[in-house]
């Protein structure tokens, strides 16, 4: 007599089944599996649905009729979310009307002009031998303004460059009689101070801007001495890159960079504690952590950013999971560095400058998880469902299973670790010769990753970023081909949509995303691969380290990667190329030979039943 047993991995993102028929004797066949997302948070009686969908179809994949499936093995899955906060840890603010930074998409002309502020009504009353800057406010006609200037220049005015509020930069520089730089988009133009001395500066297509972006090139226009050039750095920081600017000088205008108190952190761990302030960067942040590890748990300071991200993560927690608060406990950390866009308080055109920030994800696990319920919520579920004679039991310890699942991987053997790349955690296990196992879990995985991303590139739109995330980048360089970002063409039969042209597209198995912002392709490139890197490759080093002893890596033979995140198309990459230095082999998992680095969860929850089977076997008989 078989019997039909179902392996069910509740992951933070995933439901994974694995379908196996298991024989009189003993022997295994897996012969079906499925996949679904996760309903509720992971470990809390809401996993219900999703799992009994995984289990349903699962059992459709082999035409397994409901009514004869015997048993249900669920994870004991201690429930884990992760919150995630980002903290701007320095600001950028202009006083009096000093504008930064202002990079329009279409600026006219070329070159630096350097003069005094002249609105373009008071052109006429301007006297030749003066240079001077022309300030022109929306609404204005492209043709009258370049007449005007004309008309100036024709008189001996000496027009060295100017600001639009329209987007008309183009539109008169095409009509000017000598070419000067021009910038325009200036939403705030009201706010640039009449009588005041301004340099304008333009870039070459594809090239940035030189002088504007070099202090001691604000300091030979402006004449600054070494204390006004200090306070003018930021200003110059804040314009690298671009391909036009206008930097006004005022008396008493300023640009600041401020540091904002962000709040701190105070780090308990099983012998030491620490506090430690968020605006150090993650480098302080991480050194307090691997130094007081493993942690117990973190408190925030009460009133600031940082303390409220810390206290609501837990509070959710509890909600959730029906604890109290104090039952909830953080017990990882990660800190990640980021630039993010923001836009500058005070600017006069919606200037926008990289601030930066600490991304913080924290990992919370309750006392003792409620998985029972959810055991018997799911059994009853099933047998509504048609499977009238099963039993749902909690079958194993998660890292066990991973390591088991990932035994089944060809190639592979004891010792063995495991790197499960998941949603909102970083889980490794290890499975030692003697078959002794241990665990580690670390927060910040691939949610955090898209989390970034979005961040960094300014998107606001978390959809497109996991798109960014997933998938390499081109650029429609004609209707016909794209470029690709490794530097090959990729041609096409047929005209590619109009929304592609000349923008950076995401390359996705159904089709291509437009990415609907101003950032080069090297650029979105950098931003995708370093968040990877922040993320994983700083988790998985953590992670080894935990779970080996005196964090000796050159112990470590094999790394299999499993979960979600292993099936992105560089990260695996970005992790082998970091622990090559200690002799490490470092692969996707390949699970059953078939499921690539999914369903290992599920699958060895199966293998350890079916061992757990035969070894009471054993004992019956001898
Ligand atoms: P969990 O075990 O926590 O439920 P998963 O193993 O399902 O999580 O992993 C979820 C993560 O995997 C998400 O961050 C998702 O973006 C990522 N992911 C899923 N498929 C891919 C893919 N093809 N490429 C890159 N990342 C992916
Ligand atoms: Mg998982």
């Amino acid at each position: 007599m078989h019997r039909t047993v179902v392996g069910v991995d509740i992951g933070n993102s995933t439901t994974e089944a694995s379908l196996a028929t298991i024989g009189a004797a003993g022997s295994v066949e897996y012969v079906g599996a499925a996949l679904t997302r996760t309903t509720g948070v992971k470990g809390t009686v809401n996993n219900v649905e999703g799992v009994a969908t995984s289990v349903m179809r699962s059992l459709a994949t082999a035409r397994i009729p409901p009514a004869e499936l015997d048993l249900v093995l669920l994870n004991e899955a201690t429930p884990v979310i992760s919150g995630l906060s980002m903290e701007t840890i320095t600001e950028t603010i202009i006083t009096e009307s000093t504008m930064i930074g202002h990079d329009p998409r279409t600026p006219g002309g070329r070159g630096l002009g350097v003069g005094t502020i002249v609105g373009v009504g008071a052109l006429a009353d301007t006297g030749p031998g003066k240079p001077v800057i022309v300030l022109v406010s929306a609404g204005a006609d492209f043709d009258a303004t370049a007449a005007a200037i004309n008309t100036a220049v024709g008189r001996g005015v000496d027009v060295t460059a100017a600001i639009l509020g329209n987007d008309d930069a183009v539109l008169v520089a095409n009509r000017l009689t000598a070419a000067i730089p021009i910038v325009d988009e200036v939403s705030r133009i009201d706010l640039v101070p009449v009588g005041m001395v301004a340099a304008v500066e333009v870039a070459g297509p594809g090239q940035s801007i030189r002088t504007l972006s070099n202090a001691y090139g604000l300091a030979t226009i402006f004449g600054l001495d070494p204390g006004q050039t200090k306070a003018v750095s930021p200003v110059a920081r804040a314009l690298t890159g671009n391909r036009s600017a206008v930097v006004v000088r005022t008396p008493s205008g300023d640009v600041e960079d401020r540091v904002i108190p962000a709040g701190s952190l105070d780090l308990l761990g099983e012998n030491r504690r620490a506090r430690v302030d968020v605006s150090r960067g993650a480098a302080d942040i991480m050194t307090e952590v691997a130094r007081v590890g493993p942690l117990r748990d973190v408190v925030g300071e009460s009133g600031t950013n940082t303390g409220g991200m810390i206290a609501t993560v837990r509070q959710s927690m509890a909600d959730l999971t029906e604890h109290a608060p104090a039952d909830v406990h953080i017990g990882d950390l990660l800190a990640i560095d980021t630039m993010v866009p923001q836009e500058v308080r005070g600017g006069v055109a919606g200037e926008v400058a990289l601030e930066n920030a600490v991304a913080l994800a924290a990992m919370v696990r309750t006392r003792e998880s409620g998985m029972q319920a959810v055991a018997d919520a799911v059994a009853t579920e099933l047998r509504h469902a048609g499977a009238t004679r099963v039993e749902v039991v909690v079958g194993g310890v998660e890292a066990e299973m991973a390591v088991r699942g990932a035994l089944t991987t060809p190639g592979t053997d004891k010792p063995l670790v495991v790197l499960d790349l998941g949603g909102g955690s970083t889980d490794a296990a290890v499975l030692e010769a003697d078959d002794h196992t241990g665990a580690s879990h670390l927060a910040g995985a691939g949610d955090l990753v898209t989390k970034l991303i979005d961040a960094e590139l300014g998107l606001d739109n978390l959809e497109l970023a996991e798109e960014i995330k997933r998938c390499p980048l081109g650029k429609a360089e004609s209707f016909f081909h794209i470029r690709l970002e490794n530097g090959t063409a990729q041609f096409f039969d047929t005209p590619l949509p109009s929304t592609a042209f000349a923008r950076v597209v995401a390359l996705g198995e159904s089709g291509m995303t437009p990415i609907p912002t101003r950032h080069s392709m090297d650029r979105i490139r950098t931003v995708r691969r370093t968040a990877k890197t922040r993320v994983f490759v700083v988790n998985a080093l953590r992670a080894l380290r935990a779970i080996t002893p005196g964090a000796d890596l050159r112990q470590i033979g094999f790394v299999v990667l499993l979960g979600g995140s292993a099936l992105d198309f560089e990260i695996p990459e970005l992790i082998a190329d970091a622990v090559a230095p200690f002799g490490i082999v470092c692969g996707t998992g390949n699970v059953r030979g078939t499921e690539g680095p999914r369903n290992a969860v599920a699958s060895g929850l199966v293998a350890a039943h079916v061992s757990a089977l035969s070894n009471d076997g054993v004992r019956v008989h001898g």
